[in-house]
C-alpha cells in the first residue's frame, strides 16, 4: 500500500505524511523499513514516547489540536507543527524553539469543515495574526504554509470545494505575508477518504493515516 500510494503522490511531488496515531512501533519500524521518514502523532504523550524508541532521523509532526502547556514535552524535536490555531500558540512554540536553540515550521491550521467540531482559525484570524505586532516579535518561529480537514462526508463536490478554499487562503497569505518567502509553499490537506481530491487540488502534503497502517 505504501509503495502504491508513494506512485500517486509522486506524479504531483505531493509528500506523505504517514498519521502512526495508536499504532505500535513496530509497525512504525515496519514502514521505517520499507523507507518512510515522515510520521505524523495527534497526541503529545504518545509522540513523546515514540520518538524516544524510534530511529533519530524519523520527522515527527505533530498534527492534532495542541495544548499550550504542552508544547514544552516536543519542542527539542518536533519538526512540523500542523495545527497552529492561535497566537497564544505560536508565542508558546516561539518560546520553547528559543530556549531549544532552534526555530520551529508551523502550519496555520485553517477551518475549511461545515461542521463545527473542527479546529481551526479563518482566513480573516490568520490575517489578523500575520499583521499583528506580537506575532512580528516572534523570532524562532517559521509559518511554511496551511493545513486544515475537509467535512467528513460522502459529497465529493462539497469536500473538493472545501480544498479549493483552503488552497485559495494560501494564495492569499502568500500574496500578502510572504511574497518573499519561499519557504511558504506547503498545503496540509488529503486524508484517507479524500487525498486523491486533495492531490488534485493542490495539496503539497498529504495526512494518511487507515490506509496505510489500517482501521484504529
Ligand atoms: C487521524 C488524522 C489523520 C489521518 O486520518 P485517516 O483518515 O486515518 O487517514 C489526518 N489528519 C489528522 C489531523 C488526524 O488527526
Amino acid at each position: 500500500m505504501l509503495q502504491q500510494i508513494l506512485a500517486e503522490l509522486a506524479e504531483t511531488n505531493t509528500r506523505l505524511v504517514a498519521v502512526s496515531k495508536t499504532k505500535p512501533v513496530e509497525q512504525i519500524l515496519e514502514m521505517y523499513q520499507q523507507g518512510q521518514r515522515i510520521f505524523g502523532e495527534n497526541r503529545v504523550q504518545e509522540l513523546i514516547e515514540k520518538q524516544a524508541a524510534l530511529p533519530e532521523d524519523i520527522e515527527w509532526h505533530a498534527i492534532g489540536h495542541l495544548q499550550t502547556n504542552k508544547v514544552k514535552y516536543i519542542s527539542a524535536f518536533v519538526s512540523l507543527i500542523h495545527s497552529v490555531d492561535s497566537l497564544k500558540l505560536l508565542a508558546e512554540i516561539d518560546k520553547q524553539a528559543l530556549k531549544n536553540e532552534r526555530t520551529i515550521d508551523c502550519l496555520l491550521q485553517i477551518k475549511i469543515a461545515a461542521e463545527d467540531s473542527k479546529f481551526g482559525l479563518s482566513l480573516e484570524d490568520a490575517k489578523a495574526l500575520l499583521s499583528s505586532e506580537r506575532f512580528s516579535d516572534l523570532s524562532n518561529i517559521r509559518i511554511v504554509g496551511v493545513m486544515g480537514m475537509a467535512t467528513f462526508t460522502e459529497d465529493e463536490d462539497q469536500v473538493r470545494g472545501e480544498f479549493r478554499h483552503l488552497k485559495s487562503c494560501f494564495d492569499q497569505l502568500k500574496t500578502g505575508y510572504f511574497s518573499d518567502q519561499a519557504s511558504f509553499a506547503e498545503i496540509s490537506m488529503g486524508m484517507s477518504g479524500d487525498y486523491r481530491i486533495a492531490q488534485e487540488e493542490g495539496s503539497t502534503m498529504v495526512r494518511i493515516g487507515s490506509l496505510l497502517f489500517g482501521a484504529r
